[in-house]
């Protein structure tokens, strides 16, 4: 089971109090132009469901009730960072790399994991 920590009650509780609300910081899309129906299309419709660090949004729904980011890591399910709504996102080390960051967690080893294009493989753990 899984521990998060909600930042609003500034505690660590199950994942049975919450519910995953989506990828976070979705903008919404300037409504002028010929393309502003497909861009608020793509908006609506269209994530990016990356491998590796993922910033999400959370909903403490058997608690206070709030909305609040996370970032995580989607192959190992570990938690990196949890801050409230609104606030930027934190700069982590490896997000913006689609090589999954799984150096940050020794996963890349595993020869069972098929490295993405670009990937390092066997990585070491470092940076944490
Ligand atoms: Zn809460």
């Amino acid at each position: 089971m899984l521990l998060i920590h909600c930042p609003y009650c500034e505690e660590d509780r199950p994942e049975l109090e919450f519910r995953h609300a989506g990828e976070a910081h979705i903008a919404r899309p300037v409504l002028n132009g010929p393309d502003a129906g497909k861009a608020v299309a793509e908006s609506l419709y269209l994530r990016t469901n990356n491998r590796g660090i993922v910033f999400e949004r959370w909903r403490h729904i058997h608690g206070c009730g709030r909305f609040f980011n996370a970032v995580r890591h989607s192959v190992t399910d570990k938690f990196l960072a949890f801050y409230k709504a609104g606030e930027p996102r934190p700069e982590i080390e490896g997000a913006d790399r689609h090589d999954l960051g799984l150096q940050l967690f020794g996963a890349g080893a595993n020869k069972a994991t098929a490295p993405l294009e670009g990937a390092k493989s066997g990585g070491e753990v470092s940076g944490l």
